[in-house]
């Protein structure tokens, strides 16, 4: 049985025959938020039902990074390296400085605390974008059951002025969400309020020299299952989680193919020497698979 299923012969180039998944660590609840740091040569994930956020290196395997995590999810890094976390305990998006401190970078909006930060990008200006759904407030799962008091936003934050503002008010349950390699174009996925029957899937917007959004229309709509978390290639391909694998979309929005994973995939990032590598945050494992593409 391939591990692969090529839709576009060009996705045919896009993969190895002879590489292959690989399972880099199991025994996990819902895995979330990969992050790779070169300079460490190690990737960062979120373990969100166990509070805690663990470390994976080809140097000395798996091991705990931070227990408790305040239930993160998601994960980046800024424009100096450091680790950007959302936290559904936490309700807030925080920072993690080179000491180990930890500075909060937003943690509400209009006087009321946000619901539970999802996902986060920075872009190359320094802002810091991220999804505020409501998961982590629904049930005791994965944070704490809370009361809603703000909307599902898309937010900006400037973390030199805290200037934040409101980017995208118009989404059930905005998700992942990523630049394009220009930052011309910005991918929002839209899971859906949770217990609901709401549509899901990914839109598009036009970024514009200021910063200013325009657009919104449906990009692609993932299936089976739906796009929780998403990377792009250099060549601004859309990887993204899916219900049967990860699924490789073109600019266009058109599939491309597939790399099948046998568990329910959350989230992926690019890694590994030359950022070929892709790493799965997959329901109760990690996996990686090398690919004839390049992260941004
Ligand atoms: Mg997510």
């Amino acid at each position: 049985m391939s591990q692969y299923d090529i839709v576009d012969p060009a996705f045919g180039e896009y993969v190895l025959f002879n590489s292959h998944l690989k399972q880099l660590a199991t025994g996990f609840d819902w895995v979330e938020g990969p992050v790779w740091f070169g300079d460490a040569n190690c990737l960062l994930f979120s373990d969100i039902p166990n509070n805690r956020i663990m470390r994976w290196s080809p140097d000395t395997g798996i091991s705990t990074y931070r227990e408790p995590s305040n239930f993160s999810n998601g994960h980046t890094r800024d424009r100096q390296g450091r680790l950007v976390s959302c936290e559904h305990g936490g309700r807030r998006v925080t920072r993690t400085e080179y000491d180990g401190t930890i500075t909060v970078i937003a943690d509400g909006f209009d006087g009321k605390p946000l619901n539970s930060p999802n996902d986060v990008v920075v872009k190359s200006d320094g802002s810091v974008w991220f999804t505020d759904p409501h998961y982590g407030i629904k049930t005791n799962y994965e944070g704490h059951k809370s009361e809603q008091e703000l909307p599902c936003n898309l937010y900006r934050v400037d973390p030199e002025t805290g200037d934040m503002r409101v980017m995208v008010d118009d989404a059930n349950c905005p998700n992942g969400l990523a630049f394009s390699p220009d930052e011309s174009r910005l991918y929002v996925a839209d899971t859906g309020r949770m217990f609901s029957d709401d549509k899901k899937h990914m839109r598009v917007f036009d970024v514009a020299d200021d910063g200013s959004l325009s657009g919104g229309d449906v990009f692609h709509v993932v299936s089976p299952g739906a796009s929780d978390g998403f990377r792009l290639d250099t060549d601004g391909n859309v990887w993204t989680s899916a219900g049967d694998g990860v699924h490789c979309i073109s600019p266009d929005g058109d599939l491309l193919g597939k790399v099948l994973v046998p568990e329910l995939v959350s989230n992926v990032c690019f890694g590994g020497r030359a950022k070929q590598q892709l790493f799965i945050t997959a329901t109760t494992s990690v996996y990686v698979i090398s690919l004839n593409r390049q992260g941004v």
